[in-house]
């Protein structure tokens, strides 16, 4: 399997990484929104954000908070966004799952989609689908 992620954890390529232990690694993105732009990953390659297992993420998820905290304050930012790509049409081009930690500033830059509105009894009825779903999944989600 071709993964540049994997071949950064196994240290076939180069990396500034800033932090890993037995589960999780995070290093700098090389094409950075902000100076800091930091990755967080689970060791263990997984696609993406669905196909991750409960525990990893849970790993996953407190390596964020511990690597986010160090990260802005070392670069002073303002705040920061924590952003996940699932899927090619949500921007994702790297296939292990990982998250970006982007240091933000005052004034900085803005994300400005174009913004949607429901139409009439619309947002119901997209609620219902999704309320559906939830039902079907929920127990073999929880189990
Ligand atoms: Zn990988």
């Amino acid at each position: 399997m071709d993964c540049i992620f994997c071949d950064i954890i196994e240290g076939r390529s180069e990396a500034e990484i800033l932090y890993q232990d037995e589960n999780i690694i995070s290093f700098l993105d090389i094409r950075p929104v902000n100076y800091g732009h930091t990755l967080v990953i689970t060791k263990k390659h997984f696609d993406n954000f669905l196909s991750i297992p409960p525990n990893e993420l849970n790993y996953l998820m407190k390596g964020m908070q511990f690597v986010a905290s160090a990260v802005i304050k070392s670069v002073n930012a303002d705040g920061f966004n924590l952003i996940l790509n699932s899927g090619k049409a949500a921007g994702q081009t790297i296939f292990h799952f990982h998250f970006h930690i982007i240091p933000r500033y005052l004034n900085d830059f803005r994300f400005k989609p174009d913004f949607k509105r429901y139409s009439d009894g619309a947002i119901k009825e997209f609620a219902d689908k999704i309320r559906s779903e939830l039902n079907k999944q929920k127990d073999s989600f929880y189990g």
